[in-house]
């Protein structure tokens, strides 16, 4: 299993994400981000939750339709690193 919070085993950075190109997908709860160029279109995101990852709608990420643990769980099957997770600490308890 993947930890798509993580990069080198330390929690990603959004400055570190979107250098690498990642583009974010923003949540009321969590931030999403994706990389085309790193996806290898296995497609373990959209048979883990079609609702919140749905190719060809526009976003085809929306984080807010699913809950924040199971969006993770869901992330963390992308076996590419393509997507990942910043859940700011801000937006806990702040709504
Ligand atoms: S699981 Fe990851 S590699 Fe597979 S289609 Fe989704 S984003 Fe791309």
């Amino acid at each position: 299993m993947m930890d798509n919070g993580k990069i080198d085993g330390k929690p990603v950075t959004e400055e570190q994400l979107l250098a690498l190109g990642y583009k974010k997908y923003y949540g009321k709860d969590m931030d999403i981000y994706y990389s085309k160029d790193v996806c290898r279109h296995v497609g373990n995101c959209v048979r883990g939750n079609p609702k919140v990852f749905e190719v060809g709608r526009r976003p085809w990420v929306i984080a807010d339709n699913g809950e924040v643990d199971e969006n993770i769980r869901v992330i963390n099957t992308c076996p590419a690193g393509a997507l990942k997770y910043i859940r700011p600490v801000l937006k806990l308890g702040y709504d």
